[in-house]
């Protein structure tokens, strides 16, 4: 195994910890692609890491124990050590049937995103060193979890980055077969709710299961309630709201697909009379928030796509933050409560504090914090990693 030495001075990261390293922080970068011994400048042993000079993370660590051999056994115990932290899930699959299984750093297997949706698999690779890796991965989770299919891609938005090619790959019961004509829709379940959903298609894995907590918590205030879910997707909220007995749900999303989805598990779900509840309205978050009359809800959700993809869109997503939750907080009737998300990693939890007291401030209302949340449990935040927390929010009160 080759070896690779951080410079003085770039060593307090890895040293906690840290899983990524970038090429300034090594003395040499000339290296096979593939598993190396990394060490501090002074020769001592520091790490083992997967090495590829094409990824723009070159040297991603995955092991701090000199005493483990980093093989084919190796990656397949992480695979298997994540699967055995989810065991809970898999006591009652009859409400929940959909759950991150590896949540890439945090479970140390960087760049590797596997979900289970009932008996599909899905996995998605945004690194070149996962890449690299896939087979051992996918052959780990046929082991573990004996899925009909998985279907296995890389993630679009990290393609330019780590220099990989758009690829899709589908295993049935683990053997690489070429893509089916098309998958028949399958029904999962979450929280005891029903979702209907076309393997390998939809925003994101098909299903934002990091809301799943979220959802139960919000769950709680809906009753009777004038709900607004904005950016609804799938429904999520809107068919928890529905199932609490609000009064009525306007669900808004920019996309057509996402509330054809939504008003089909609406029926699914509570059939027909769910209809008059729910109105399902495709727009532009910001123009209904604007438009829409003062004291019409008196209960909004509020989780808008990643306004921040990179560092450098921070600042203006802070201010489209501002706005949407300023506009909530105009319009929303005396004493009502808005959840309110953010899924930018870029914009940390005290950042959105303050742009929540921000928007107060402009919307001149007093407002209360009830509850300050996060992922679901399922997509845990690694100490040493603090890229992995990356859903905030808050249940707030508003007071005028
Ligand atoms: N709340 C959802 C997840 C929201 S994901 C759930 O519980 O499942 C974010 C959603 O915002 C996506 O469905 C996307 O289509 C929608 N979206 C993105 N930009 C938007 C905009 N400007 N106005 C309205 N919806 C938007």
């Amino acid at each position: 195994m080759e070896t690779l030495k951080i410079k003085a001075g770039k060593e307090k990261q890895p040293l906690r910890h840290h899983p990524w390293v970038f090429s300034g922080a090594l003395e040499k970068t000339e290296a096979s692609s593939g598993p190396v011994r990394v060490e501090t400048s002074d020769g001592r042993f520091m790490a083992y890491g997967l090495w590829d000079p094409e990824s723009h993370i070159p040297l991603r660590l995955v092991s701090w124990n000199e005493g483990d051999r980093i093989d084919d056994a190796f990656f397949k115990g992480l695979v298997e050590a994540s699967v055995r932290r989810r065991e809970n899930f898999f006591r009652d699959l009859s409400s929940t049937d959909v759950f991150r299984i590896i949540h890439s750093d945090a479970d140390m297997l960087s760049g590797v995103v596997a979900d289970v949706y009932s008996t599909f698999v899905r996995v998605i690779i945004s690194s070149r060193q996962a890449w690299a890796i896939r087979g051992l991965i996918v052959s780990a989770l046929q082991d573990f979890l004996h899925p009909s299919w998985i279907i296995l891609n890389t993630d679009p938005s990290y393609c330019g980055a780590e220099r990989l090619s758009e690829a899709v790959e589908y295993y049935k019961h683990g053997k690489k077969t070429a893509a089916p004509p098309a998958f028949e829709p399958i029904v999962i379940t979450e929280n005891g709710i029903k979702y209907e959903l076309i393997p390998g298609t939809g925003q994101k894995s098909g299903f934002y299961c990091d809301q799943r907590e979220n959802r139960l918590r919000i769950e709680a205030y809906a009753k009777d309630r004038e709900v607004l879910d904005a950016c609804c997707y799938t429904g999520g909220f809107t068919l928890h709201s529905l199932r609490a007995g609000a009064k009525h749900v306007d669900s808004v999303d920019s996309s057509d697909d996402a509330l054809h989805m939504l008003r089909r598990n609406a029926f699914i779900n509570f059939g027909e009379a769910a209809a008059n509840r729910l109105r399902t309205s495709k727009s532009n978050v910001f123009e209904h928030m604007r438009t829409v009359e003062r004291n019409r809800y008196d209960l909004m959700i509020l989780d808008p796509p990643k306004l921040a993809q990179t560092k450098g869109q921070v600042e203006n997503a802070l201010r489209a933050y501002k706005d949407l939750n300023r506009l909530a907080m105009e319009k929303i009737a005396p004493g009502g409560i808005i959840a309110t998300f953010s899924c930018s990693g870029s914009v940390d939890r005290e950042t959105f504090r303050r742009v929540i007291a921000w928007a107060a401030k402009d919307a001149n209302a007093e407002v209360q914090i009830l509850e300050t949340l996060s992922q679901a449990k399922d997509h845990p935040i690694r100490l040493s990693f603090p890229e992995s927390e990356y859903l905030k929010g808050f249940v707030l009160r508003i007071i005028k």
